[in-house]
């Protein structure tokens, strides 16, 4: 692991809450890790003497080694998010890592299954991006749950990447829509029970709040044996 400084290169609103930061890297100038792992920032909390930390996944692939991107959102009164959303461009930062087991594995050639709630779908980026990069022909699904459609992000760049891979699929799904929307609706975890009928060729990779992560664990389980691999943001 590795002590960082970065400058703010560009910030982008991608919603209402959710931010995307990238980090030009200044000293080191370029970063080695696997696609799924995190940095982590030291923070100022109020009311306590000590910076507490608070971990990021990479949302960018490994292959892009002299820039990060985050994707994050605000939590009110948080001390973590707050300070990312602090920042401004051309400002400096400073970070460790690369750090974290959740990491895209070889898994001798099974599909991939790819489930974010949420922010969740960092690493998950990472994963997919440099997976497509391979170029191998195995499939490659990702089911995104987000809460209506002020929430949607990144929906082009999934269907750009559909478009140039044919193993790659993806369906978003929102939990609370408002009326007109004509995609997936429900929770995340519902459009897997309806749509994945067996797991014995699969890898799964979750991401995202803990209550998908232990009911999905629970549904997938229940059809079958197969590598799940998971990382919880919050409880
Ligand atoms: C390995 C790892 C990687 C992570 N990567 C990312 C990432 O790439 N992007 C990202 O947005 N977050 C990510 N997180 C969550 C992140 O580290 C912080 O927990 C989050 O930003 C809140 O921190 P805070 O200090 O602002 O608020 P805190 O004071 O720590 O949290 C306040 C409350 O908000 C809840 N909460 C925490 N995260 C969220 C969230 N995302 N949505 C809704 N409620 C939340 C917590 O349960 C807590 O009760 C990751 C967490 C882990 C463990």
């Amino acid at each position: 692991m590795h002590t960082f400084t970065a400058e703010v290169s560009r910030i982008q609103d991608l919603t209402h809450d959710v931010r995307e930061i990238e980090l030009r890297l200044l000293e080191p100038s370029s970063i080695t890790f696997k696609p799924g792992q995190f940095v982590s920032f030291e923070v100022p909390k109020e009311g306590q003497p000590r910076p507490v930390t608070r971990p990021y996944s990479i949302a960018s692939p490994p292959g892009q080694a002299a820039r990060i991107l985050l994707v994050l959102n605000l939590v009110q009164g948080g001390p973590g998010s707050s300070y990312l959303f602090g920042l401004r461009e051309g400002e400096r930062t400073s970070f460790k890592g690369p750090a974290g087991a959740f990491y895209l594995r070889d898994d001798g050639g099974r599909d991939l299954l790819f489930v974010a709630t949420g922010t969740g779908i960092a690493p998950l980026r990472s994963m997919i991006l440099a997976q497509l990069e391979r170029g191998e022909s195995r499939s490659v699904t990702l089911f995104w749950g987000l809460r209506s459609q002020r929430d949607l992000y990144w929906q082009e760049e999934l269907m750009a990447l559909s478009a140039d891979h044919p193993n790659f699929s993806s369906v978003t799904t929102l939990s609370k829509p408002d009326p007109g929307w004509e995609g997936a609706n429900g929770r995340v975890t519902a459009l897997i029970e309806a749509r994945v009928s067996s797991v014995g060729n699969l890898a799964v990779y979750l991401c995202g709040g803990s209550g998908m992560i232990k009911d999905l664990t629970t549904r997938l389980n229940a059809k079958g044996l197969c590598p799940i691999y998971r990382e919880k943001y919050y409880d």
